[in-house]
């Protein structure tokens, strides 16, 4: 584990510690507090000779991310006891769900624009964030891939969630909105994790205004022909004083957006990627479909692409037509 995170986790036990023992001078000393300031001690004693974070069993190091959320665990994924193992699948489903609840809705009405997305983790829960935001004028199109899988991006997922539906009623301008988060993010989130995001701020009259912040390309049809915007931005979360840039597309009726993580193009199936020429193949030979239809033939060609190969990271589509 980075020696920064053991910085972090070494205040929270003694913070921990500290409330603790004041718990246990002013309510007594209840048996599970005692129990408690123990596993906290033997922790912060394994920090300071530096056996922290393996595994009492196999000796294997922990997982950072399980210990990022509960500092006191001992054991490895593999050798968790059986209530622990439920506890954990317990954790998992909630997390499911509370993510589940944070993607918009399929029936948003909105203004211009017909939209459809495909949102599917690789395990219980996803890293890759996937959102609409309307400012009562425009429409925001949101999707991030955040570094990492599971719990811990699921996390950070969810706290870019949060910066976006509270910033966008701002109405910053879309290069300032995305380098504000940027800020935010690097000033709160380990800088071992990052997210590349894609913003598409999209106007009733067909007007888009894009921020690529190292992401892969934004896929556009338009007039039935394929342009790419590709990344001109840092991945948030990296740098404070990154700026970003905006690109421009003026879209009518019929074209389409088409936003995904690199679940899609990155799917392998002996050594070879699924990648964005074949995506773009598939977009460009199935012109006319609503945004729905044009999600499932993606969907249907990645599959056949793999052929029965497990498919290992969180896979997000967002197709939006111009109505
Ligand atoms: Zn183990």
């Amino acid at each position: 584990m980075e020696e920064t995170n053991i910085s972090k986790i070494r205040v929270q036990l003694t913070n921990r510690r500290e409330r603790l023992r004041h718990a246990i001078s002013h309510h007594g000393a209840p048996v599970q507090y005692i129990t408690l300031l123990k596993e906290v001690d033997t922790a912060l004693e394994r920090i300071d000779n530096h056996t922290y974070g393996v595994c009492d069993v196999c000796h294997d190091p922990i997982e950072d991310d399980r210990l990022m959320v509960d500092p006191l665990i001992c054991v490895c994924l593999d050798h968790l006891n059986e209530a622990q193992r439920r506890s954990l699948e317990e954790d998992l489903d909630l997390a499911h769900k509370i993510q589940k609840t944070m993607l918009p809705s399929k029936n948003l009405e909105l203004d211009g624009w017909d939209f459809y997305y495909h949102y599917e983790p690789a395990g219980a829960v996803s890293g890759d964030y996937c959102d609409i935001i309307s400012d009562g004028k425009s429409t925001y199109f949101l999707l991030g891939d955040v570094s990492g899988k599971g719990i811990a991006a699921s996390m950070l997922m969810s706290h870019i969630h949060a910066l976006f539906h509270s910033m966008i009623p701002l109405k910053l301008k879309v290069d300032r909105l995305v380098a504000q988060i940027n800020r935010l993010m690097c000033e709160s989130s380990p800088s071992s994790h990052y997210t590349t995001l894609l913003c598409i701020k999209a106007e009733r009259d067909g007007k888009i205004e894009i921020c690529n912040a190292g992401h892969l390309p934004l896929l556009v049809s338009k007039n039935s022909s394929l342009l790419k915007f590709d990344s001109t931005g840092m991945p948030l979360g990296l740098f404070c004083s990154a700026d970003y840039t905006v690109s421009y597309s003026m879209l009518e009726k019929g074209d389409y957006f088409v936003l995904y993580s690199d679940g899609l193009t990155e799917a392998t199936s002996n050594e070879e990627e699924y990648g964005v020429e074949r995506l773009s193949k598939v977009i460009s030979e199935n012109d006319g479909l609503t945004s729905k239809e044009l999600t499932e033939i993606i969907l249907i060609d990645v599959y056949e692409f793999l052929s029965g190969s497990p498919k290992r990271d969180d896979l997000t589509i967002m197709v939006i037509k111009k109505r």
